[in-house]
């Protein structure tokens, strides 16, 4: 056994006074896809008790409250997929948990746990991003719990490393319900034989304007192209400062983002300058998909 104790809380308290007690010593899990195999491999030093966290009220549903979809932070891959809301109001979330791993991955593994392990290609934080979504942090207080939402990227702190002190949990993620004219898309290359992450990632989300010409607001997330999951802020201004959103503004948010990025060598997976093309080739069917789709909407 690589712990001695596992407990499955059934309310965000119960979780809260369990990492409280434990005092850095337990690990929470959810569908354990990634935690498992750190354990195994000995990336991550044997917790004393691992602290389940998908029998928790709130952490499995999605909902819309107060003009934004709310989903918890144990939502799997599969639900978030199938979600009638999430496809409607966040597209690129639900087509970047599609392509998580394999069907019994999807139905296990979490949009929290995606999350919380930090890595900066992470398939469903790049769609989540791309969404301009918050998080919402969970601590332990005396006496209860306390909660704050903020920015997705605040939580992180590096490759594989969050924010997150032992005593506190990722509850929910939000994102506004999506405003009229209004699409988003998510797309990535994968190596065929690849496990867990994509050579590159994209997805972005745009509003037009009333004539469907111009950009109102426009977010774009790429991973891996830096140390943390990466929101291509110049890319967007570029959008945003075009007179219509055709061919030109597309081709000037590529060079923006290729210049912007931080792009690295991988061993196992591609090199930056493959990388640097594929920036090109995924922002353009992204951003072509999202605008077309707002088009629509
Ligand atoms: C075969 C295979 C294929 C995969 N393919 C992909 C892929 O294509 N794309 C991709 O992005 N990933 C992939 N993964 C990685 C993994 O499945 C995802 O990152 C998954 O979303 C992790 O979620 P989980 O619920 O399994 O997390 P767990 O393994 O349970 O936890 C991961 C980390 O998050 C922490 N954690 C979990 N929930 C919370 C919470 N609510 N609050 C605070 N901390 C929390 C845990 O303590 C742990 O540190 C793959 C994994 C496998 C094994």
């Amino acid at each position: 056994m690589r712990w001695q104790a596992y407990h499955r809380p059934a309310t965000v308290e119960e979780a809260l006074s369990l990492l409280h007690q434990y005092a850095g010593k337990a690990q929470v899990v959810a569908g354990g896809t990634d935690l498992l195999l750190d354990l195994q491999q000995g990336t991550h030093a044997a917790p004393a008790a691992l602290v389940d966290v998908t029998a928790i009220r709130g952490f499995n549903t999605v909902a819309v409250e107060g003009g934004a979809v709310v989903v918890g932070a144990a939502v799997t891959h599969a639900a978030i997929e199938s979600s009638p809301l999430i496809r409607q109001h966040g597209t690129a979330l639900a087509e970047s948990c599609s392509v998580v791993g394999g069907p019994q991955v999807r139905n296990v593994a979490t949009l929290g746990g995606n999350v919380a392990h930090a890595l900066p290609a992470a398939d469903g934080t790049i769609g989540l991003l791309a969404l301009d979504a918050e998080v919402q942090v969970c601590s332990w207080v005396e006496g209860g719990m306390a909660d704050v939402w903020q920015p997705l990227l605040s939580i992180f702190a590096g490759p594989g490393k969050n924010r997150l002190t032992p005593h506190q949990l990722l509850g929910a993620f939000r994102f506004s319900v999506c405003p009229p004219h209004s699409g988003s898309a998510f797309d990535r290359i994968m190596r065929p034989q690849g496990v867990a992450l994509p050579i590159l990632g994209v997805a972005a989300r745009v509003t037009l304007d009333n004539a469907g010409g111009r950009a109102q607001a426009a977010s774009i997330a790429v991973g891996p192209a830096g140390p943390i999951p990466f929101r291509a802020t110049e890319s967007e201004a570029a959008l945003l400062a075009a007179p219509e959103l055709g061919p030109p503004a597309i081709e000037a948010a590529v060079a923006a983002a290729q210049q912007q990025a931080a792009l690295r060598t991988s061993k196992h997976r591609a090199s930056k300058e493959y990388r640097h093309e594929l920036i090109a080739v995924l922002l353009r069917r992204v951003l072509t998909a999202a605008i077309e789709r707002a088009r629509l909407c």
